[in-house]
């Protein structure tokens, strides 16, 4: 489109050259060609080019600017950093396509997307996906809408259902992948998030997540979509899946038999917007290092309720991956305890080597608290010649005068007939 632009603007240089009889004819083809290039600009979406560098810059054309100034207001130590990492999303659904949204808009590094069903018109009461996407796969029509709101991101689809055989092999394989960021420790991936919506997938995650010793959180809302939560799941150290299933532990129920066949849940796109928002806050949160990473938060719209809680592994859970993360958790303790205090050790002297804040608007000092030198106040200490200060310093106790010696007889004697003449008839 653009080369044909310039033809077109040379076309119009050439026409004030053109003799007069020619130029309504010239006029006419130039009015078609204008016409044409409209509706090409019309059917395909502009497109940002890539991005080499995250710009602190504030203009109007920098997509990473209102990012960038988290850095400056103090919230994230390196915003940037963020271009480093992978993340995985399971469930391209309801809570994982806002998510997605949510992180490409962030500028994650790479995404991976896993979901093995299409777009349906029944799916229109959520956010991201739009009518015209209908038949797609979901993993295929969110890549189309990903890379249009930001290309910086490498995305990777993966249609498959990773509950078979085939699915969970491949599954594992991409996690394991480490072509983006080579010197990565451990797996491919810096976080699994979990987005399905039953049982047999989130045991899939869970049992992949024990396996390669991959940190993930888990997320969830009710089939009533008024409720929901998120979870943060690290092989060894929390939780797994599999050692408190959340519905198992409160009633008593295999949650395998609540998935009723035929039976339409509801959804609201209010609610896995909320629970996609604390979902994507947390991973914001454990990526980049700041505040504080949610164990689990639950959500419960009609009370606007957030309960959090924490949640120790099962020492006998069912999985066996989990029981080997949690014995290699314990007999890592001392040095993770020595590393912990080595850590306070370099804050502590960070934190003595100046002073805390710069500016003292209000002079305030510390001063020595022990006994004062003496009582020979007012002090003149200061002051210039001939000046001393009226009233004794708050830190000088100045002991009371001496008690004269008074007759208590006589005084009585004195009220009494005070009070006498007080209690006389008038005139
Ligand atoms: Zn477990």
């Amino acid at each position: 489109m653009e080369a044909e632009l310039k033809e077109l603007l040379n076309d119009l240089e050439s026409l004030k050259r053109s003799p007069p009889d020619l130029l309504n004819s010239s006029i006419d083809k130039l009015k078609m060609r204008v016409e044409h290039l409209s509706n090409l600009a019309k059917s395909s979406p502009a497109r940002r080019s890539k991005v080499k560098d995250m710009s602190a810059e504030v203009i109007d054309s920098n997509p990473y600017s209102r990012l960038m100034a988290l850095q400056r207001m103090g919230i994230v130590h390196n915003y940037e950093r963020i271009r480093e990492f992978s993340v995985a999303i399971v469930g391209i659904g309801g809570v994982g396509s806002v998510a997605a949204e949510m992180l490409t808009r962030c500028g994650v590094g790479r995404l991976l997307l896993y979901d093995y069903d299409t777009v349906e018109l029944a799916n229109m009461n959520r956010l991201f996906f739009r009518p015209e996407q209908v038949g797609m796969t979901k993993t295929d029509a969110a890549v189309q809408t990903l890379s249009d709101i930001n290309p910086d991101v490498v995305l990777e689809s993966y249609t498959l259902n990773i509950t078979t055989v085939q699915g969970f092999e491949t599954f594992m394989s991409s996690l394991k992948n480490k072509k983006f960021r080579p010197e990565k420790e451990g797996s491919g991936v810096d976080l699994v998030l979990s987005c399905v919506d039953n049982y047999e997938a989130r045991m899939a995650v869970n049992q992949a997540c024990n396996e390669l010793n991959q940190t993930w959180m888990e997320s969830g809302v009710s089939e009533d979509a008024v409720s929901g939560h998120i979870q943060l799941l690290i092989p060894g150290e929390t939780a797994c899946f599999a050692c408190v299933p959340p519905l198992v532990v409160a009633s008593g129920i295999d949650e395998r038999t609540l998935k009723r066949e035929g039976v339409c849940a509801a959804s609201l796109p209010t609610t896995m917007g909320v629970v996609a928002g604390l979902l994507v806050q947390n991973t914001l949160k454990y990526l980049l290092q700041f505040g504080q990473v949610s164990r689990y938060l639950g959500y419960n719209a009609l009370k606007d309720y957030f309960p959090t809680m924490e949640m120790k592994p099962n020492p006998q859970c069912s999985n066996a991956a989990c029981v080997d993360r949690q014995k290699e958790y314990i007999i890592a303790r001392p040095a993770r305890e020595a590393a912990a205090k080595a850590e306070m050790v370099a804050e502590a002297l960070l934190f003595t080597g100046g002073p805390l804040h710069a500016d003292n608007e209000w002079s305030i000092s510390v001063v020595d608290d022990g006994e004062p030198d003496g009582l020979d106040f007012p002090s003149s200490v200061g002051l210039p010649e001939g000046v001393v200060h009226e009233l004794p310093s708050a830190d000088v106790f100045r002991p009371p005068p001496a008690p004269e010696a008074v007759c208590l007889a006589d005084d009585l004697e004195d009220l009494r007939r005070q009070l006498d003449a007080l209690n006389a008839p008038q005139g």
